[in-house]
């Protein structure tokens, strides 16, 4: 079994559908054989993205879509995952990925959710634009 296989699903930027999304990567995640620690990593990573979009993306409890989309390639041994927001999107990126950048200090943010996601995962990228929301792609190879 060599071919890619994807899923994709859609939910609202709502706090109770983070612990959902960890949930269900890790269950598709399983066909890979992964450890312990790969998933825990995974989920990790998953958790801070989706929380992101949920309190930065749709900030105010915004009803918002959020999309997320899984594609493992078993020939490649990698798990690539997709969140992506419509939300109110990221000015300056490169300096929201900086550790301990926040722009919600006072909501007791230590802006490390970026810095998570680089150290638990092999890639990450960040594509994100005033407005036009925010995609946010990583990759991680299962041993
Ligand atoms: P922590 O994750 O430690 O609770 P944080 O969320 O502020 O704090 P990061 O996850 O590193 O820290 O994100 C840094 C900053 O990037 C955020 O404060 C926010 O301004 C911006 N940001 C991140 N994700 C999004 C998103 N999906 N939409 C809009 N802005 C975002
Ligand atoms: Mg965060």
């Amino acid at each position: 079994m060599n071919k890619t296989n994807r899923m994709r699903l859609s939910f609202s930027s709502r706090p109770e559908n983070e612990s959902f999304a960890r949930v269900a990567v890790s269950a598709f995640l399983v066909q890979l054989n992964p450890t312990l620690e790969e998933v825990s990593d995974v989920k990790t990573a998953v958790s801070e993205a989706v929380t992101n979009a949920i309190v930065h993306g749709y900030p105010h409890g915004a009803d918002g879509e959020i999309r997320l989309t899984v594609t493992l390639a078993p020939g490649e041994n990698t798990a690539e995952i997709e969140i992506a927001d419509d939300g109110v999107g990221i000015e300056n990126v490169e300096q929201a990925m900086q550790p301990f950048y926040t722009t919600q200090p006072e909501m007791e943010r230590s802006g490390m959710g970026f810095s998570v996601m680089q150290s638990f995962m092999d890639e990450l990228r960040v594509e994100s634009a005033p407005g036009e929301g925010t995609r946010v792609v990583m990759k991680k190879r299962i041993a």
